[in-house]
């Protein structure tokens, strides 16, 4: 849910500022009953909102795949003027926003949508989705390190759950493990791997669910197919 004059102002009706305006001046219906208060919030997809009797358009429901490169922030603004991920659609007429997050140094997939109820249900622990990442790790980390993120680890706000873990490939002195985790804990990857002491280079989300970053590139994005909506909800 919105507030009315934001959803106004971002159908092009006007600032704003001038949408409270209409709405102090009883110029504006929701689903038929006029509306004078500021504070009223709508969902922008659902309702019917009229100004001046004319019907302004509703939002459709948008679904994205990004490959979010590194350098920037999983947010819609930024006080510090960095760029934000809704850089990368300033083309998409629809507010979208991302599912979850990423850190500003990591990589990788991250889903964006104006759909609240499908986010607030993706974003849920009970939902359980795998997220798997490549960690480009220091060093060559031992079966007992590994076994130790296999288990769960303790971390400053409590267990892990296991993780499936493995070696992909060795990169010199360093080495690339695939963490399969369905938690999303604030930096979890970055500190299970520091826990067992071999910090990340590098860090990429390879997967959400059954959605890979295949056929996209760094600051790229595809619409989700219907199939694929329908089959994350
Ligand atoms: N784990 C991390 O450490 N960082 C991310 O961006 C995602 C998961």
């Amino acid at each position: 849910m919105e507030r009315l004059q934001k959803v106004m102002a971002h159908a092009g009706v006007a600032s704003r500022r001038a949408c409270e305006e209409l709405i102090r001046a009883g110029r504006v219906r929701v689903n038929g009953e006029p509306v004078t208060e500021l504070g009223r919030r709508v969902d922008p997809q659902r309702d019917r909102i009229q100004v001046n009797g004319r019907e302004i358009r509703r939002e459709s429901k948008r679904y994205f795949l990004f490959y979010k490169p590194k350098g920037v922030i999983t947010s819609v603004t930024d006080p510090r003027g960095r760029r934000v991920v809704t850089d990368f659609f300033r083309e998409v007429d629809e507010r979208v926003y991302p599912v979850g997050r990423l850190d500003y140094e990591t990589e990788g997939l991250l889903l964006l949508t104006n759909d609240g109820e499908l986010a607030n249900r993706l974003a849920h622990p009970r939902h359980e989705v795998d997220k798997v990442y490549q960690a480009r790790v220091a060093d060559h980390p031992g079966e007992e390190s590994l076994e130790r993120l296999r288990k769960g680890i303790r971390l400053e706000d409590g267990w892990t759950a296991p993780a499936k873990v493995r070696v992909l490939e060795s990169a010199g002195k360093d080495c690339w493990l695939e963490i399969v985790i369905h938690e999303g804990r604030n930096r979890q990857v970055r500190r299970m791997l520091d826990a067992i002491g071999h910090p990340v280079r590098r860090l990429i989300r390879t997967r959400i669910d059954f959605l890979t970053l295949a056929g996209l590139k760094p600051g790229r994005h595809r619409s989700l197919k219907q199939g694929e909506v329908e089959r994350l909800r």
